[in-house]
């Protein structure tokens, strides 16, 4: 495998214990970078990734998170912003209260993460964040008002990030998966009443007609953490199928 210009660079991926953040942590280390995950469930990460402990929600736990992982990478290149969780319903559905707890880790956890690695970005010569938003930022899905809302918050924070640290030659780009096949999305169909006819209608939206990898979303993450991806910030790269891009005609 190519190196892509990761050999030796300094990755903190976030969330990356399961899902799109594992497989972005794994191809990471296998494009030679060193890398630390920081996760609620550090314990699922091995050797030689380095697993540390986090709520992105709680601004005293990122801070010492960071740090440590700085620390034990001597440095960080690289961050990705990848922990989420979802939520359903329409705005009759969902309480303040978990409309504030969503937030909080969605689009606050940005924030707190990114502020908190800024200072140890400045001093990489290949600075690059790169924030997993979704495809429901801009696609206008039904009974997903809170999410979407969270991660419309992620693409705007990312064009203002990319504008603010443009100058300092730090790049901040994001990710719109569409429905990728994670244990999230896994959790999801567990619930439905017909997991299998669910599935179904998950694939049938997206105009490839199947889910998303995590492998899939993974590598654009990598190639915009890259050294190749030098001139690219501020950008939205959807790696979903199509479906925010296409308009297919109906058979
Ligand atoms: P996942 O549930 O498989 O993994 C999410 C990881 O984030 C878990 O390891 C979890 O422990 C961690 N996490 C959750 N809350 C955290 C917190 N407060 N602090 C630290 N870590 C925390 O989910 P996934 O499907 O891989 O999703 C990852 C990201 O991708 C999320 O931001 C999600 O919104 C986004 N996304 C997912 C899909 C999809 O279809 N799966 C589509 C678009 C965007």
């Amino acid at each position: 495998m190519t190196t892509n210009g990761l050999a030796g660079l300094r990755a903190v991926v976030t969330g990356g214990a399961s899902g799109i953040g594992r497989a972005t942590a794994l191809a990471l280390q296998a494009h030679g970078a060193r890398v630390a995950v920081l996760d609620l469930t550090p314990e699922a990460v091995s050797a030689p990734l380095v697993g540390l402990r986090v709520d992105v929600a709680d601004d005293a736990s990122v801070r010492t998170a960071v740090e440590a992982a700085a620390t034990e990478l001597g440095g960080i290149d690289i961050l990705v912003n990848n922990a989420g969780v979802g939520a359903a319903g329409t705005v009759e559905d969902n309480p303040d209260q978990q409309w504030r707890s969503v937030l909080d880790v969605n689009v606050l956890g940005v924030v707190r993460t990114t502020r908190a690695a800024l200072p140890h970005l400045r001093r990489s010569a290949n600075a690059a964040v790169v924030n997993t938003c979704s495809i429901a930022a801009t696609a206008g899905l039904p009974q997903r008002a809170l999410y979407s809302a969270s991660k419309g918050a992620v693409l705007s924070l990312t064009l203002a990030m990319a504008a603010d640290h443009v100058r300092e030659n730090i790049r901040v780009n994001c990710v719109n998966p569409g429905t990728v096949d994670t244990p999230w999305v896994g959790r999801l169909l567990d619930a439905a009443e017909d997991p299998a006819t669910e599935r179904a209608a998950l694939c049938a939206r997206q105009p490839t007609g199947r889910l998303v990898t995590a492998d899939e979303v993974a590598a654009a993450i990598v190639y915009l953490a890259s050294p190749a991806a030098a001139s690219v910030t501020g950008t939205a790269l959807a790696v979903d199928g199509g479906m925010a891009g296409l308009r297919l005609r109906p058979a």
